[in-house]
């Protein structure tokens, strides 16, 4: 930004001010505020057009243009420039409007003597409310300082058409539908479980009363003490006993860095520069990147981008003395929250034993907030379309984690249905808690191995409670995920170290990273691949990188300190991969020995997701301790299915005889051999897959915490023996799902699914 614009757009700010505070009604200042901006940009033409319902931007106020027009010109969002801009929300500068191809003349203004155009977006909340322009005969090249200070102009305007005295408030929401009747909302899973409760908006809007300061100097320590405030309440946040450890305080410490960002602070700088106060100044840089939000793709970035945006809006409360958040009082016992979005440390706003859901417009299952919510158990659905046009506070809500839905004000069966459900569901835990010293037995005496998958240092409670043998499968990642650079060995220490100190002495099996695919590490992902899940991934990745596979199995061999240690290696598709990684974990061995620390016991496992590596079996099973089929790829690679497609999600079922086959056949090899074999994925998790795993002569499995109990129900429940041999009979069938009749089979044969 050029010197000279700060003071060119502080003296315009203050005339505004005066008209904005002056007499007469919200039309006739808008008038007036046209006027004084052609004035000051030496423009002949100043228009502002305002969104009326039906997404229809109609002339309210010109300088320049035919005074007949006002109210008569009307534009669809994306018609005509005016439109154009509305719809990318972003502006547009022309020197030759005309000969644009978007340009759409309308003869009642009388702007086809004027050449040049430039138009800025008036936002307000993340949506266009408006689109101000200046015009000029002459073939104008606009600066972009010019730029810049109509948008610091469109801002001030912005407050103008939020008041509600040009157009009414309603019109400004987009209403679908009748407000009052219920309705489901579909969006995606981000943490499973049902909430029945009441609405509660997050983040009402907080008003801005002084957009134009005295003193710019008064405003960056304004600015710096609302940092220094929310620094202090993040140290707050942190001293409290269930942050001390875990990914979710990670995570905020990732945020704490955006206290500090120079990019965004200078930016916010600036806007005080040019006359703004401290709240406006955040505030339209937060408008500025919320408009830039919606063009970016990236899921890591945008994601990066909700953090700075929950610290805008906590700067913007603290700036104003406003609450974003429903205050503590007034928060219902049985809130579900909306939000568009939500940055992790907004959710601590509130007390979570009110807590029964959230629903977000926004989100994906790695974001941050997904993370932290998962650790204190709240049902998440994220992705859901116009969640904040369709609720009223209020409003009576039904959400289903696990389907990824919402009802809003749902009909009385349907809230009949999800209490049952509730209910169902907290009589079930009760009865799975009284299962959980039982051993997992089946009645004709095979005893399965029930273990647990985990990811988060918060899972490792969840061990205990469902009384899981083990766990069977440590995803490594998720920690890595949640960072903003790679965990260094110490870090990665400490880590691995609790966990093995909360297993008790039960077995931890520590999958190596498996990054790649859909999980993208935000500081290290070099390549744009058309497969992802077919690309560079898991253990390519790590033995093309050998110092991060070293680094991580260093720091497993340390937080070991010669206790038994359990290692898998992912996505392995040949022995000769394996081979490599077991010589990395030797040179690591040696390293440590050399280096005095204790020789840990270590057991070595490879998970079978990749079918090639079923036809090394033989050359396979000598070098390895154990096996664990990770049956989400595995299923996703035997069918070439993308796991991550919803579209063809349920076109092949596990339980066909092409992979109950595998399964068998794989189960049969390792028997053989002596090897134990385990199952998990998904799959396993799933009563009517695991009786059907146990048919193939699986015997150990490992699933989610919640899957334990009604796992282990089924087991206690059922022989093994008939069941194996109607599979004999089963595989043999061209059918492609073996769904009903295995189920059929445990109806017939009371088997608790
Ligand atoms: C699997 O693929 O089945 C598995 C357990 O690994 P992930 O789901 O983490 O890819
Ligand atoms: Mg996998």
């Amino acid at each position: 930004m050029s010197p000279a614009s700060p003071s060119v757009s502080r003296r315009l700010l203050a005339r505004l001010r005066d008209v904005m505070a002056g007499g007469g009604s919200a039309e006739e200042r808008l008038s007036r505020v046209v006027g004084l901006i052609a004035a000051d940009m030496v423009a002949e033409v100043c228009s502002c057009y305002v969104m009326r319902a039906g997404e229809v931007l109609e002339l309210f106020a010109t300088e320049g243009l035919k005074k007949g027009a006002i109210h008569n010109t009307r534009l669809r969002v994306g018609e005509g420039l005016v439109g154009d801009i509305a719809a990318h929300a972003r502006p547009l500068a022309l020197a030759d409007a005309q000969s644009h191809p978007n340009f759409a003349y309308r003869p009642e203004t009388g702007e086809e003597i004027f050449h040049s155009l430039m138009g800025v977006p008036i936002i307000r909340g993340g949506r266009v409310v408006g689109v101000l322009v200046v015009q000029n005969r002459t073939m104008r090249h606009y600066t972009d300082e010019e730029i810049e200070t109509m948008e610091t102009v469109a801002m001030v305007l912005a407050e103008l058409v939020a008041s509600g005295e040009l157009v009414s408030r309603d019109e400004l929401v987009p209403v679908d539908g009748n407000a009052l009747l219920p309705l489901r909302l579909e969006g995606i899973r981000l943490n499973g479980g049902v909430g029945i409760g009441t609405a509660v908006l997050h983040n009402p809007r907080i008003v801005i009363r002084r957009l134009v300061a005295e003193d710019p100097d008064i405003e960056h320590e304004r600015l710096k003490k609302a940092l220094a405030d929310i620094k202090q309440a993040l140290d707050d946040l942190f001293s409290r006993p269930e942050m001390r450890d875990g990914e979710h305080r990670d995570v905020l410490e990732t945020y704490r860095m955006f206290t500090e960002d120079k990019g965004w602070l200078g930016k916010i700088g600036e806007a005080i520069n040019t006359g703004l106060t401290a709240e406006a100044a955040v505030q339209k840089v937060h408008e500025d990147m919320r408009a830039r939000m919606s063009q970016i793709s990236d899921p890591y970035l945008r994601e990066r981008l909700h953090d700075f945006e929950d610290l805008a809006n906590r700067l913007l409360q603290h700036l104003s003395g406003e609450s974003g958040a429903a205050s503590k009082g007034e928060l219902p016992a049985d809130a579900i929250l909306f939000a568009r979005s939500m940055g992790p440390m907004e959710l601590f706003d509130y007390d979570p034993k009110r807590l029964r859901g959230l629903v977000m417009e926004e989100g994906s299952p790695t974001m941050h907030v997904a993370i932290v919510a998962r650790a204190l158990d709240i049902p998440v659905v994220g992705r859901c379309k116009d969640a904040l046009d369709k609720v009223e506070p209020l409003d009576p809500v039904v959400i289903d984690g696990d389907n990824g839905q919402v009802f809003l004000r749902p009909s009385d069966d349907i809230r009949d249905i999800f209490f049952d459900a509730l209910h169902l569901r907290q009589q079930r835990a009760a009865n799975y808690a009284k299962l959980k010293d039982l051993p997992a037995i089946t009645s004709d005496g095979i005893a399965v191995r029930l273990m647990m998958n985990a990811g988060l240092l918060l899972d490792m409670q969840h061990l205990h409670e469902c009384g899981a043998d083990g766990i069977g499968l440590y995803r490594t990642e998720l920690p890595f995920m949640a960072r903003s650079s790679l965990p260094d060995v110490v870090a990665q220490t400490t880590l691995y170290r609790k966990i093995i100190d909360q297993a008790a002495g039960r077995q931890v099996v520590f999958r190596t990273l498996d990054v790649g695919g859909d999980k993208v590490l935000p500081y290290w992902n070099p390549y744009e691949e058309d497969n992802p899940a077919l690309g560079w991934r898991s253990i390519r990745i790590t033995l093309d990188r050998p110092a991060v596979m070293r680094q991580q199995l260093r720091a497993l061999i340390r937080a070991a300190d010669g206790r038994e240690l359990s290692i898998m290696f992912p996505m392995v598709a040949e022995v000769a991969e394996l081979v490599q990684a077991r010589r990395l974990l030797d040179m690591e061995i040696a390293h440590a020995i050399a280096s005095g620390h204790a020789e840990p016991r270590i057991k070595v496992g490879t998970m079978l997701e990749v079918p090639a590596l079923a036809f090394q079996m033989d050359s396979l099973l000598p070098l390895v301790d154990f096996v664990s089929i990770g049956s989400n790829d595995m299923a996703q690679f035997l069918f070439a299915i993308d796991r991550g497609n919803p579209r063809i999600a349920d076109r092949y079922d596990p339980l066909s005889p092409a992979m109950l086959t595998f399964m068998r056949y794989v189960a049969s090899k390792c028997d053989a051999a002596g090897v134990p074999l385990s199952v998990c994925g998904e799959m396993a998790g799933r009563p009517l897959e695991a009786m059907a795993l146990l048919a193939c002569g699986i015997r150990t499995l490992s699933v989610s915490s919640p899957a334990v109990g009604p796992v282990k129900t089924m087991i206690r429940s059922l022989a093994v023996a008939p069941v194996r041999a109607y599979l004999d009979h089963l595989l043999k069938l061209p059918d492609r799902s073996l769904r009903d009749r295995l189920r059929a089979f445990a109806l017939d044969h009371d088997v608790i699914l």
